[in-house]
């Protein structure tokens, strides 16, 4: 059997901004995706964290006349808060600057040394040192930086560096022998194309800078900040100690990433991997980025939404369940608040909200509140729809197509709905001798709402639990779905879960 253990990861963020939207939409995701395998019954480790070696980072602290480690324990700080107020449950947080981490790279590099996979040349070209990437001419665009319409350095030094164009046919190898290995597709191509041009070996290391890792070998260098980095999926397992924890959780299920940063993950990770001897992520998977009514985000455009302000007005809850609605989670999308408005509005207050709140309060008024346990399967009329929901959603969420996921299972709720109108319980409710028949029209709908309360709750924690709690159920795996029976005793009336929120007043 295989063993049920989880292990997903995010992009570490550089902390000399607070997150944006687009940092949390990524953090939103892979929570999700943690939740919801927490839910199927698998052992989940699901770890964040804060890129700190960074020349940005250093130069932010100076600029504020801080220590750059005191910076960005400040920085971690505030990063915690924002993700504990949007529910993210990660289980470890990991910092470039801990120690357990430094040992893991510096066994890393030594490792990939032993192989014969590092030497030392003369490195001149283009660096940008906001990027803090290399940057090959053939990338520049007037002479600048494309994404920072900025001039880069022109470097000239002794470096280290990995012999990255020795991994060209393995690369190709683990692609083509692993489909799903980077996803979505449209990115597995990508990167297929950029190795077919041909991979050219990278410089690992910086020389006459203090903010970083010394290099095992030579005390002159640190260690480039993006094998820093990388590093961090396995040194949070302790890598490089006879480590359980590594031997469990490695090699990763996924690593969420954003699209920009396919090539560090998708070629230079795999390819250190390989160089070391360990086994390599069993997927990347490249979310799309979010724009704000046509315009892509970003701090240089002025257009970043902050996600403590839509929190304000959804709530963090609704704000997760929109945005991974919204906007697919393996390609792009627009969002404007009045989008985000109208879809919580018909979703979350009408359609799921109502279905609850009149459920309940029928049940109250011609039932006094409790309905019999009784079967929910082939024979009920929710059925049919209901269990194809529960199964198109799932196939959805092992691909990590969160919005499709949620879109395939709504139509039973709305299903529920239009029964509600079909069946008339409170036109039935004065008939006498249909006790029996009301119930079995509200056994139906429980068992309806049990489904979603169930499917929803990695979206929407908090108000999942409430909606369970109200009907009396403690939570199936999402495996075990549609629940076989349903009942309920002793409900009371409620406040509603999902408010409706009032329209922009026009200008
Ligand atoms: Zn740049």
């Amino acid at each position: 059997m295989a063993e049920k253990r989880y292990y997903i990861t995010t992009a570490i963020d550089y902390v000399n901004q607070k997150p944006h939207l687009g940092t949390a939409y990524e953090k939103i995701g892979a929570d999700v995706m943690a939740r919801y395998k927490r839910m199927c019954g698998y052992d989940t480790l699901f770890l964040m964290g804060n890129d700190e070696h960074s020349t940005n980072v250093e130069k932010e602290a100076r600029k504020r006349g801080l220590d750059p480690l005191d910076y960005c324990r400040e920085m971690s700080a505030e990063f915690q808060e924002v993700w504990k107020n949007l529910s993210i449950s990660y289980d470890d947080f990991i910092h470039t600057t801990e120690k357990r981490h430094i040992e893991s790279v510096k066994k890393l590099f030594a490792r990939i040394d032993e192989q014969g996979y590092i030497y030392r040349d003369r490195y001149s070209g283009y660096y940008c040192e906001s990027c803090e990437e290399f940057i090959t001419e053939g990338d520049l665009v007037d002479g600048m930086c494309p994404r920072h319409m900025e001039e880069p350095k022109v470097i000239d030094e002794e470096n280290y560096f990995f012999a990255l164009s020795r991994f060209e046919k393995p690369l190709l190898e683990l692609i083509e022998n692993n489909p799903g290995f980077i996803e979505p597709k449209k990115r597995e191509n990508e990167i297929v194309n950029v190795i077919n041009s041909g991979l050219k070996d990278v410089s690992i290391s910086r020389i006459g800078k203090e903010w970083g890792i010394p290099l095992p070998i030579d005390r002159d260098h640190v260690i480039y900040v993006w094998f820093d980095a990388l590093t961090n999926y396995i040194s949070a397992l302790g890598y490089g100690e006879d480590h359980p924890r590594y031997r469990k959780y490695w090699p990763a299920d996924v690593h969420v990433i954003g699209k920009d940063i396919t090539r560090f993950h998708c070629i230079i990770w795999p390819a250190m991997l390989m160089a070391a001897g360990e086994p390599v992520p069993r997927r990347v998977f490249a979310h799309g980025f979010l724009s704000l009514s046509g315009e892509k985000m970003s701090k240089t455009r002025g257009n970043v939404l902050d996600p403590e302000e839509l929190e304000k007005l959804f709530g963090a809850e609704a704000l997760r369940y929109l945005l991974l609605r919204e906007v697919p989670f393996d390609g792009d999308g627009d969002i404007s608040i009045e989008i985000l408005k109208n879809r919580y509005n018909t979703e979350l207050a009408n359609e799921l909200g109502n279905l609850l709140s009149r459920t309940a309060s029928m049940i109250v008024k011609y039932l006094g509140g409790s309905v019999p346990e009784g079967p929910f399967g082939n024979g009920s009329v929710l059925y049919p729809e209901t269990a194809q929901g529960v199964e198109r959603f799932r196939e959805y969420m092992e691909q990590m197509r969160f919005s499709r996921a949620l879109g395939a299972f709504w139509p039973a709720i709305q299903r529920a709905n239009k029964y509600i109108e079909e069946t008339k319980p409170w036109e039935l409710a004065r008939k006498d001798g249909s006790r029996d028949k009301l119930e079995e029209i509200f056994r139906q709908l429980l068992a309806v709402l049990a489904c979603s309360a169930t499917v929803l709750k990695p979206f929407l924690p908090a108000k999942m639990e409430k909606m369970l709690e109200i009907l009396g159920t403690t939570p199936l795996s999402p495996e075990e779905l549609p629940p076989g029976r349903a009942g309920i005793t002793g409900l009371e009336k409620l406040e509603p879960l999902f408010p409706r929120l009032q329209a922009e007043k026009s200008q």
